[in-house]
Parts: structure tokens; C-alpha cells; sequence
């Protein structure tokens, strides 16, 4: 049969010429599946839809066979060297965006504050502001390969970025005053891909480390979450998406919306977490008034509302409106809290609480004169 073995010719062509080279055993013993339309004289242009949906399909096929060929996290694909291992698979330094594909098929990197100068420059002052406003620069597909020529990878599909987006600067978990030389600066490409088992698969590759590992590793912690949620809400989005067109490419209508969502779930979260650092500063700053309220309870404290946590060995001072401090048998401030006065009750009659006898009241009397802030 001369269609079948034009079919073969041409799934060795794709293997020849996939980068990261498939094993030519496994592209053998490759499956696929064809639908022919019969009806027409001539070939209508569903069907030469159809068959260049086939080869697209076969070169991912192929692609997903080469096993060192689909690209890790944290890296994109370099054309020109064929590779995700080489030096422009990551970004140089940890202030770098990638802006796209050369000509000739490389991977190249700019640093963020460039490109926001090139494309809002009047928004650019907001990554320097005090406090610094988070950024996001978008990009298309098509965007980032627009200089890169056919012979170059320009139609290869051996790594499938639909969109990404830019975003910058975090800080560096190691020194968080922020100064320039101490952010970060991410990308985050909205990939479409193979997987092992031969599936399609959507994913979104976060780089932004040198070494291309852990790139949110580089960040705070509360950075870092923040980022792993929306990332993780991107992928269920970027699922049903794919899902819904069975796997094959989404419009780029749909990418585009999906890329503005991401961008904007970047840059409204990161505003939110600021707003809540400064709450919590403020709140930090009156860390002190607790103590001086402890402090007035266990001076005004009558023998009948001081207690002893049997357990804890610790003085329980009932105050007033369920206000109740916990100081050690040294009189630190150890925490206050709010307890009513049926669970005070439960407490003593459950013998977590006893009464303080008159002497130990004396001897709290005296310490709290000279009661200590809790550690902090
Ligand atoms: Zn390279």
C-alpha cells in the first residue's frame, strides 16, 4: 500500500528532523490514528485541514518519543543548539525576562526593567517606587518567535509556548531590603505539551533561576505561596481549556484572555499582599500594648481571680470582660487571651485551674511589679 508507506517516509522525515532525536525503534512501532473523507472530487479544505492537523499531530507524536528532547521546568528550548541543556535555556542572571526566539533559533534573555522601559515606560518608575509596584509585560506566541526563520525552528513544534508572561520584581529571600541588585524577576510561559504517556498536556513553566532549578525558591515565602496558587489555579484553567478542544490547540483568543488573567491575578494579588505587610507592621508595632494590659489586670488582680494552671505550672489572671493573662511563676508575660467565665468554671471544676492560696496571691503580687514583655 503506496499511502501507508508514505506515511512511514513521512514520520521518519519528522524524526529526522525533530530536535532531541526520537529513538527510531520507538518511531517504528509508532500508532496513530487516520480519518479519510471519501465524498468530493476534489480535495475540499477540511480535508487539507485535516491532514495538516495529521502531521501536526504526528510531530508531536514523535517529539514526545525523543525523551531528552521535552524540555524541563524551569528552562526553555533552545533551536539552535537543539537543546534545553545549553547556556540560553536559562535566564543569565536572576533580573532576566526571556524576550523570544533570534533569528537563528536562540534563546534570548533581557532584563525586565528593560523591557518595561521599551514597552510602558511610563509605568517602568513603579518597580523602583518605594514600595515597589509589581509589573507584568505580556507576550504572544506569535511575538516571541516573529524574528525567528523557518530553518531555525520557526514551524517546530518540539516546544509549544502559547503565551507568557513577564513579571517582576520580587525580592530575594536571602536579602529583603530590596535594593536593585536583591530582586527577582520571573517568567511564566503558558507551554502546551506531550507528556510521557503521549498526551497532550498544558502546563505553566515558571523560570526564573539561573541553574533552572526551583525558581520560586529564589523568592520569600509568602512570595513564593502566592505565586504557587495562581500558578496552580493558571494550570486547572489552561486543563479545561485543552480539554475542551480535545487536546488540539486552543485559539489564541482564548490564550490571550488566559494570558490577561494571569497577568492580572499577578499584579491585583501581589498589590493585596503588600496592603497586608504594611497591616501586619502596624499590628507588629503594637505588639507592646498587650503587656502594659497584662500588666494593669495583675496589679488590680484580686486573691479570687488568680489562679494556677495545675499543668503549665504558670499564674492565670481572670481580668475583666473574660480577659485573661498567663504569666510564669516569675512573673514573664508568657500570653493573653480571651476566655468567658463558664469555660473558667469548667476549668476549676475540671482541675485544669486552682485557686491561689493567700501566699502565692503575695507572692504574684510581688513579681508582677516587675512584670517582663513576652519573648519575641
Ligand atoms: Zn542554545
Amino acid at each position: 500500500m503506496r499511502i501507508l508507506k508514505d506515511l512511514r517516509r513521512l514520520c521518519r522525515l519528522i524524526a529526522e528532523q525533530s530536535p532531541g532525536a526520537a529513538d527510531p525503534a520507538a518511531v517504528e512501532r509508532l500508532e496513530t490514528e487516520l480519518t479519510i473523507e471519501l465524498s468530493g472530487e476534489r480535495l475540499s479544505n477540511r480535508t487539507r485541514g485535516r491532514a495538516r492537523q495529521l502531521v501536526r499531530r504526528l510531530e508531536k507524536q514523535i517529539t514526545s518519543l525523543g525523551g531528552s528532547s521535552s524540555t524541563p521546568l524551569g528552562r526553555v528550548f533552545c533551536y539552535r543548539c537543539e537543546s534545553a541543556e545549553c547556556e540560553h535555556a536559562t535566564p543569565p542572571s536572576g533580573h532576566d525576562v526571556f524576550v523570544g526566539y533570534h533569528a537563528t533559533g536562540r534563546a534570548e534573555w533581557a532584563s525586565f526593567t528593560t523591557l518595561c522601559l521599551e514597552h510602558r515606560p511610563d509605568e517602568a518608575d513603579a518597580l523602583y517606587a518605594d514600595p515597589p509596584r509589581l509589573l507584568t509585560e505580556t507576550s504572544t506566541a506569535a511575538e516571541l518567535r516573529v524574528d525567528q526563520l523557518p530553518a531555525f525552528g520557526a514551524r517546530s513544534s518540539a516546544y509549544e509556548v502559547l503565551g507568557q508572561v513577564a513579571v517582576g520584581y520580587f525580592y530575594d529571600r536571602s536579602r529583603p531590603t530590596g535594593r536593585s541588585s536583591e530582586r527577582r524577576a520571573l517568567t511564566i510561559q503558558i507551554v502546551h505539551r506531550v507528556n510521557a504517556k503521549g498526551e497532550p498536556e498544558g502546563v505553566l513553566n515558571v523560570i526564573g533561576a539561573c541553574d533552572g532549578t526551583d525558581s520560586l525558591g529564589a523568592l520569600r515565602d509568602d512570595d513564593a505561596q502566592t505565586l504557587a496558587d495562581i500558578v496552580r489555579q493558571g494550570e486547572r484553567r489552561l486543563a479545561s481549556l485543552l480539554h475542551a478542544r480535545n487536546g488540539s490547540s486552543a485559539p489564541p483568543d482564548r490564550i490571550r484572555s488566559l494570558l490577561g488573567w494571569l497577568a492580572r491575578s499577578l499584579e491585583h494579588s501581589f498589590k493585596q499582599m503588600q496592603r497586608r505587610t504594611k497591616h501586619a507592621q502596624e499590628r507588629a508595632r503594637d505588639s507592646q500594648r498587650p503587656t502594659q494590659k497584662a500588666r494593669e489586670d495583675a496589679l488590680r488582680a484580686t486573691p479570687e481571680r488568680l489562679y494556677i494552671d495545675v499543668d503549665a505550672d504558670t499564674f492565670v489572671v481572670a481580668g475583666p470582660r473574660g480577659r485573661t493573662h498567663v504569666f510564669t511563676l516569675a512573673g514573664r508575660h508568657v500570653t493573653s487571651l480571651v476566655v468567658p467565665a463558664d469555660s473558667v468554671r469548667r476549668r476549676v471544676s475540671g482541675n485544669r485551674w486552682r485557686r491561689a492560696t493567700a501566699s502565692e496571691w503575695s507572692a504574684f503580687s510581688e513579681v508582677c511589679v516587675a512584670i517582663t514583655d513576652p519573648p519575641s
